[in-house]
């Protein structure tokens, strides 16, 4: 394509053709025969991309706090303990959400750029016994991850729920639901799962869904409550017509199409290929002299990267710079260190080239704010570390 700048934020992101053109297809009844099959598809198909086959999927209109959201709203009483395992923005996000459905939320935090160490929460969860914690799997202000699986089975030795926001993970990342014992599991449909933005996508867990049935007060938002949207996803999955809320109907067809091109690709495959391009574009931030957000290498995504600036450039002389040679990338977004660092999304539908013609961009980017380098220093070390 003539002119095209690469998308490359931790999301919205590059989109395949075949999901644009069920986007901008002619919109259907939500009860039509035809329409009802693709959502019920849609709704297996999640099963299986989360690795939950016990799990009730939930597909609702709205963004990724929304996603937050229906977790918060429908397993939170008021007075309900909880814990935060906080490495970012996200994690503040999902401790004030709780808060507001009257949860007595403690974070256990770690410097930006770190993780806070499992024997923290272990202790942690020994000493509140919270009803649930939530982890931020990707916390997409530093480009930390969380190891979801050490964490799951700290909580479930607990009893405590344990909500994982994979809003920059899923579809990318690794995540067993069911195998780490993951009780609910959320993102949006604009980072890895690659469809445009305008759905919140959450599966549930038994475990979640019986701590839901066993609430003793109602659930305090109403447009969020399961028990209104629990009877329409059983309804599409049975290739039923049912109605709460409009359902985003073209965003449904879409979903439907990318998350069919997931599991073509394989879960373990499109995982092993998410972590192919991070060690690239990783190779290529350290070749060129840039330090990164997460302080140990283990502790960095591989859905996106989050390289710092070098001294004497900063965020409104390069991103222009990167954007004008093809690639448009993100600014900061930790308020402590905001003005830093910038952010590489690279997930979906993210290739090779595409990684490498946003190296080749940051090197062009980087050499116009008069940063000393040897070109093509960063594409070798990408192409190298593939
Ligand atoms: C993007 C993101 C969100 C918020 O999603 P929105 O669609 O912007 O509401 C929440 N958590 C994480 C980890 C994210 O990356």
């Amino acid at each position: 394509m003539k002119d095209r700048t690469l998308l490359m934020i931790p999301g919205p992101i590059e989109f395949e053709p075949a999901v644009l053109a069920a986007l901008g297809a002619p919109t259907t009844s939500h009860v039509a025969p035809d329409f009802i099959e693709a959502f019920g598809q849609a709704l297996e198909r999640l099963r299986e991309v989360f690795l939950c086959p016990d799990g009730q999927p939930f597909v609702v209109a709205g963004s990724g706090t929304l996603a937050m959201d229906l977790a918060g709203a429908n397993l939170v009483e008021p007075g309900d303990r909880a814990l935060v395992y906080n490495t970012g923005y996200f994690g503040d996000r999902y401790g004030a959400l709780l808060e507001r459905y009257g949860a007595q939320v403690t974070h256990v935090r770690a410097p930006v750029g770190g993780r806070p160490g499992l024997d923290e929460v272990e202790s942690a969860l020994e000493q509140i016994q919270p009803k649930l914690m939530t982890v931020t799997h990707v916390d997409t202000s530093t480009g930390v991850i969380a190891d979801v699986e050490a964490l799951s089975a700290l909580a479930q030795e607990c009893g405590t729920l344990i909500v994982v926001d994979g809003v920059c993970s899923v579809a990318g990342e690794e995540l067993r639901m069911a195998e780490w014992g993951v009780d609910v599991a959320l993102t949006a449909s604009q980072k890895a799962i690659s469809v445009p933005p305008g759905l919140a996508l959450l599966v549930a867990g038994p475990r979640a869904l019986d701590a839901f049935h066993s609430r003793e007060t109602p659930v305090a938002n109403y447009y969020a409550d399961w028990s209104n949207w629990l009877p329409v996803m059983e309804a599409y999955e049975a290739r039923r017509p049912s109605y709460f809320g409009t359902p985003a109907v073209n965003l449904i067809w879409a979903l439907n199409v990318s998350v069919g091109q997931i599991l073509d690709e394989g879960m373990d495959a499109r995982v092993a290929r998410h972590r192919s391009l991070s060690r690239a574009c990783k190779a290529a931030i350290a070749a060129l002299g840039l330090g990164q957000v997460p302080l140990e290498p283990e502790f960095a995504a591989n859905t996106m990267t989050a390289p710092r600036y070098p001294a004497g450039v900063g965020a409104a002389d390069l991103l222009p710079r990167i954007k004008k040679a093809g690639a448009i990338l993100a600014g900061g977004l930790h308020p402590q260190i905001k003005a830093e660092y910038f952010r590489i999304g690279h997930m979906g539908p993210t290739n090779a080239g595409d990684l490498l013609a946003t190296v080749g961009a940051v090197e062009t980017g980087l050499a116009g704010c008069g940063y000393a380098f040897k070109a093509g220093t960063g594409v070798a070390a990408a192409i190298a570390a593939m």
